[in-house]
């Protein structure tokens, strides 16, 4: 039976009982018997009282295990997470009000699934989304050029380490703030407004920067685009900027090599022609003359050679068409050809050419040829580079009992510390040494593929400004030598 139904019976049995007992009190009161009808009066009121709070236990204990029941479904919802139907045995009120409750909680439930649809479908979307930021991230990071990424704000959203070294910012710290407060360069900044305001899809300028680091001019290739919407609204600009200063220099060092190259070629090979018109006029009206002339010739027509075997070998070592014939040899003859060629070079500027040759013989596997060319080219920038009336000297010696040493030491203008490591590169000359001799850069360049690549030894120089140079070849004996001499420590003073 229903809560309600079973008050309203409660109260009409207990209405009944009040109306009965008001009727027979009121009975007896008017017939006399006023305390009989007192005493019934408190008997029924007790009884009907003890009814009511017996009725009232009743009710509320099956109401309370109704509440319980919901509580416990409630609770067990939200313990799982999930919304389910509320179920009660009663049929009345309780029972419509749950019905209300249900269809209410199902109502939610569909929602919250389909809540649940699209938020799994957006957590997909969100981790597609994520993993492609993270590849367009990778893929700027692995970028060698400097990458930036500003919004529509002109608020940086993304840059690579090679921006962040250029401009020296931590992108830590700089995301989404404005890029002016990042970039101090004006014309950079003005650049990427202009992108976003023209929605310009490509404009490319060259910067040229001064280095504070490297004490040069720093030239940057500047790429900028717009990044556009469905809608072909702005939404950002992408900036790289490629450091072309290596480039550039590259590109000045070829064309200093190629006048330095036909001033090289020039200069011999006016001194050929000018002797051998003299020689063809009969100038030279004695033998002496006529020797002097044709020697002049021999000797201009070997530097034009020296030259174009440097620029030829060095090519062909390069591409790997030289053919390398090695054989044993005693290094000491090749020097001593050496010496002996660079003679007359040396006696031009009054410079003693000596040797210091510590070993009687030296025997290595190597291409004559080539050794001979380095050889040559270390004692010709020895002469090259020393004032007139100095010394150069040529040590040979053997370290360890297994490795040779060649020395070439002069007392020449030197090499500046910053030099030092780039004077093997190729096309690579000192400025400050250019007016002492004219040349190529490309003389050590050949050296250190025919010592290294080519004979597995290794070259080092040391140098003081000022006071000279000392080039060292070290190459891998191939019969060992039993007596060790070793050379004595080089004097450079
Ligand atoms: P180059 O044809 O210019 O002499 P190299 O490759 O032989 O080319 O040498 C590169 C540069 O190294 C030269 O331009 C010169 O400035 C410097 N150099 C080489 N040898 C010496 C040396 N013994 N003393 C001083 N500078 C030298």
């Amino acid at each position: 039976m229903g809560v309600a139904r079973r008050l309203i019976l409660v109260l009409a049995v207990l209405t009944a009982l009040g109306g009965s007992v008001a009727y027979f009190t009121t009975e007896m009161g008017l017939t006399g018997s006023a305390q009989h009808a007192r005493n019934l009066g408190w008997i029924v009121f007790a009884l009907m009282t003890g009814l009511s709070i017996l009725l009232a236990l009743l009710i509320w204990q099956s109401l309370s295990s109704s509440f319980r029941k919901i509580r416990q479904q409630l609770n067990q919802f939200k313990s799982e997470g999930e919304i389910g139907l509320i179920m009660i045995d009663e049929r009345d009120e309780l029972a419509n009000l749950v019905a209300c409750i249900n269809e209410y909680l199902t109502g939610i439930k569909s929602c919250l699934q389909e809540h649940r649809i699209q938020k799994k479908e957006l957590e997909v979307q969100a981790r597609v989304a994520e993993a492609e930021r993270r590849q367009t991230e990778a893929m700027i990071f692995s970028i060698s050029e400097a990458v930036l990424v500003t919004d529509k704000f002109d608020e940086l959203l993304m840059a690579n380490p090679t921006a962040e070294n250029l401009f020296c910012f931590h992108l830590k710290n700089s995301y989404r703030r404005p890029i002016k407060e990042i970039i101090e360069d004006e014309e950079l900044l003005s650049l990427i407004r202009q992108t976003r305001q023209n929605k310009s899809l490509k404009l490319t300028r060259l910067l040229e920067r001064p280095d504070p680091e490297q004490n040069k001019q720093l030239s940057l290739k500047v790429l900028l685009s717009c990044v556009l919407d469905t809608e072909q609204e702005v939404i950002g600009v992408v900036v790289v900027i490629h450091d072309v200063t290596a480039e550039k220099e590259i590109a000045k060092m070829k064309d200093d090599f190629v006048s330095s190259v036909s001033h090289e070629l020039k200069t011999p090979l006016a001194g050929i022609r000018a002797y051998a018109e003299m020689l063809a006029d009969h100038e030279a009206d004695n033998p002496q003359a006529y020797r002097q002339f044709c020697e002049i010739i021999q000797e201009q027509a070997q530097r034009l050679n020296r030259l174009i075997d440097n620029i030829l070998n060095i090519s062909r070592l390069e591409s790997g068409v030289l053919k390398i014939s090695k054989e044993t040899l005693n290094i000491i003859e090749i020097v001593n050809d050496v010496i002996t060629m660079m003679q007359p070079q040396a006696q031009e500027k009054n410079i003693e050419l000596l040797r210091q040759i510590e070993t009687n013989e030296m025997w290595i596997s190597a291409d004559r040829d080539m050794i001979h060319q380095a050889v040559m080219n270390l004692v010709s920038n020895a002469l090259k580079y020393s004032h007139p009336n100095q010394q150069v000297l040529v040590r040979l010696g053997i370290q360890n009992n297994r490795q040779g040493i060649i020395e070439v030491q002069d007392h020449g203008v030197g090499i500046p510390d910053a030099s030092l490591e780039q004077i093997f590169d190729k096309f690579y000359r000192v400025q400050e040494n250019n007016h002492l001799a004219g040349g190529t850069g490309l003389g050590l360049h050949l050296v250190r593929q025919i010592i290294e690549n080519v004979h597995e030894g290794r070259i080092t120089v040391e140098s003081r400004t000022g006071k000279g140079s000392i080039f060292t070849i070290v190459l891998p004996l191939c019969i060992p030598n039993p007596k060790e001499f070793a050379l004595s420590n080089a004097n450079q003073n």
